[in-house]
């Protein structure tokens, strides 16, 4: 983080006060973790749901910061005080001003990506595209929330060609709120899906949501969008630039030859090799093509860019252990992202038998007993040896299999510690396929641990 700035504008952008410490001084950066607290720094309170970083100015002290951002209500029992003290009503509040503002100093592409699916990858993959052309400022990680992204957009530096933000959204306005903030030249929407049900209630509802990036477009910016997704079909309506992507008449065309992705724009044409190849990372390519393009970038960069990108960990890693074939796909599940999981490795030409690790998908909500039943009606058609299953929401798919009598073998239990080590005698045999995907709590990473 590189702010270049001083307390005094500080100060004024993030409408707080002065408490203490001279207008004209430095303020170029600040940490909001006490354990990364060496000497000589700024804090900013912040709080989340769990903590409220204020309890901790006590330590912060005994580190030598040296300055708090904190909320001048909460300072009142303190006799002793760093250097500088900037007093704000709300300091999420405050983080929000600040992040705006630093983003409204550049004058490059910034492009922000939503959607319920493949948004690290597509940014990832963006990430990897633009970086040939110009330093590219994106988030760390998935830090893509009220915290994350503004944090991420405060460390745009001067050097920065290109831009680039995921969005996440747990109810209606966060996209709003957050894009707000990012206000982009590009606003990339991959997918609608059920994910975080829980929190939106219905399809409709996310597609508002996350459509709510369209509204925070920067004007004469551009919106691309998944033509094959139906419910992003109302897009097509939005009074603003568009290149939509997808399979059927879409601006950027996705086709498949060889076991390479081909895509097209205009009389443009690129036979690209990912080196991910799983198949829905080629709409996450498609919608990176579309940013790229949208910032003026040729098709012969885009295949340059996507073809070193770096998959992001545990998004269907294919690793080899004692000659298995293990897809580690333990990032996250939920309907969609784990139905393109089903389909691609079945799809794909990975050696047999198969065996599959699936655990809950979390945060459905009331619709959570439907997918997992849906679910388990769709395993009950595929070709596997045997289907390990755990946690309590993946129940009703055990039974849903059972129901319908499927040739593979079924193994449920509540944990998957109960059949962790079946699943790895099998894996040491050295012969098949293993898929392993759950949410993201289920901590499926696990299984593979040591082998
Ligand atoms: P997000 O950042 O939106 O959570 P990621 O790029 O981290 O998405 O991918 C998480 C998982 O979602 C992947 O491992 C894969 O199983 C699935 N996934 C990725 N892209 C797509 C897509 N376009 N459509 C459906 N599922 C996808």
């Amino acid at each position: 983080m590189n702010l270049r700035t001083n307390i005094e504008t500080l100060a004024k952008v993030v409408n707080g006060r002065v408490l203490k410490g001279s207008l004209g001084a430095a303020f170029n950066s600040f940490e909001t973790d006490t354990r990364k607290l060496k000497g000589g720094e700024f804090f900013f309170a912040l709080k989340g749901e769990e903590h409220d970083a204020h309890v901790f100015l006590e330590e912060t002290l005994a580190k030598g910061v040296k300055g708090w951002l904190v909320e001048d209500n909460k300072i009142g029992r303190f006799k002793n005080f760093p250097e500088f003290v900037i007093g704000v009503w709300d300091t999420l509040k405050a983080l929000h001003r600040l992040a705006a503002w630093h983003r409204g100093r550049f004058k490059i592409p910034i492009t922000a990506i939503t959607g319920s699916n493949g948004k690290s990858t597509t940014k990832e993959m963006l990430r990897s595209i633009f970086e040939k052309a110009g330093p590219t400022c994106s988030n760390a990680g998935n830090l893509n929330n009220h915290f994350g992204l503004p944090l991420s957009l405060l460390e745009l530096r001067e050097e920065h060609k290109f831009g680039v933000f995921e969005l996440g959204a747990s109810k209606k306005g966060d996209i709003f709120e957050i894009g707000a903030l990012a206000r982009p030249s590009i606003a990339v929407i991959t997918n609608i899906g059920p994910s975080h049900l829980e929190y939106f209630g219905d399809l409709e509802t996310v597609f508002r949501t996350k459509s709510e990036i369209v509204d925070c477009l920067e004007p004469g910016g551009t919106l691309i969008y998944n033509a094959d997704d139906k419910y992003l079909a109302p897009l097509k309506d939005r009074k603003v630039n568009k290149l939509s992507f997808g399979y059927y008449g879409a601006d950027i065309g996705i086709s498949e030859v060889g076991g390479a992705l081909k895509l097209s724009y205009k009389n443009e044409v690129a036979e690209i090799r990912l080196p991910s190849s799983v198949r829905h990372n080629y709409r996450n390519a498609a919608a990176a093509a579309g940013a790229a393009i949208a910032s003026g970038l040729s098709l012969t960069a885009v295949k340059d860019g996507l073809e070193s990108f770096t998959p992001p960990p545990m998004r269907m890693q294919i690793l080899n252990i004692n000659g298995s074939t293990v897809i580690l796909d333990a990032y996250n599940a939920n309907p969609a992202s784990m139905r393109a999981a089903l389909e691609t490795a079945f799809s794909s030409s990975f050696p047999k038998p198969f065996y599959l690790a699936l655990g809950d998908m979390k945060e459905l909500g009331r619709h959570s007993m439907r997918y997992h039943t849906e679910l388990g009606e769709y395993l009950a058609t595929l070709d596997a040896d045997t289907v390990f299953l755990a946690g309590p929401e993946m129940k009703a798919a055990a039974e849903e299999m059972d129901k319908k009598g499927k040739s593979a073998k079924v193994v449920y239990a509540e944990s998957c510690e109960a059949w962790a080590e079946d699943l790895r005698a099998a894996i040491r045999t050295g012969k098949g396929t293993f898929l392993l995907k759950a949410s993201r709590a289920m901590k499926f990473e696990k299984l593979i641990e040591g082998l």
